[in-house]
């Protein structure tokens, strides 16, 4: 009889080979997720194969911009999956809002749901879908894998700055002072 032990790492060993990612996608970065799985790079070797239905994924891959409204239907779609399930944030957008970090109605994913491997660039190119799949099956194995993590920039400097109050209208200037009248030692220092 198996020990649970390696029943466990064969479970795991399964999972990791079947990663059926389903696409929430917003942006551009959709089309590299199309030539991930199209013949050159072909992530379907590594048992990536995209799907569609939610209940039977256990991968979600975010694809662009989150919004407020898009964060609910991401929240509802991850619910939906069965256990175990992994998020990946694809692209600037997904990671950190991209070209709209600053716009009043973009969220970051993981302010949402938990993010198992984050892929920068924009877009990101198939071989990095690739290596986050990679990444995510490490941490299914258990094995220990780079904590690749986005780094947090201070943008403060670059937000909208407070326009500083108006300064009160100058005072007009004092008319000038007549010119002193010469003190008698002054006038007797003058020449002949
Ligand atoms: S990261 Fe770049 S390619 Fe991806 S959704 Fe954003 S703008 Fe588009």
């Amino acid at each position: 009889m198996l020990k649970q032990a390696k029943l466990d790492r064969i479970i795991r060993w399964g999972i990791k080979w079947s990663m059926w990612p389903v696409h929430l996608v917003t942006s551009c970065c959709g089309v590299e997720v199309a030539h991930t799985s199209a013949p050159v790079f072909d992530a379907e070797r590594w048992g990536v194969l995209p799907f569609n239905t939610m209940r039977q994924t256990n991968v979600i891959l975010v694809e662009g911009t989150i919004t407020r409204k898009m964060a609910k239907v991401l929240k509802w779609v991850y619910e939906q999956m069965p256990e175990p399930k992994f998020v990946i944030a694809m692209g600037a957008c997904a990671v950190r809002g991209g070209l709209f970090w600053n716009s009043y109605h973009v969220v970051q994913v993981d302010t949402i749901v938990p993010v198992d491997a984050y892929i920068p660039g924009c877009p990101p190119t198939p071989e990095a879908v690739i290596r986050a799949f990679f990444m995510v099956g490490n941490k299914i194995l258990g094995k220990p894998g780079p904590e690749v993590k986005p780094v947090k920039v201070d943008l403060t400097p670059y937000l909208p700055q407070p326009k500083p109050a108006a300064k009160p209208a100058a005072k007009p200037a004092a008319p000038a002072k007549p010119a002193a009248a010469p003190t008698a030692a002054a006038t007797q220092a003058q020449p002949a």
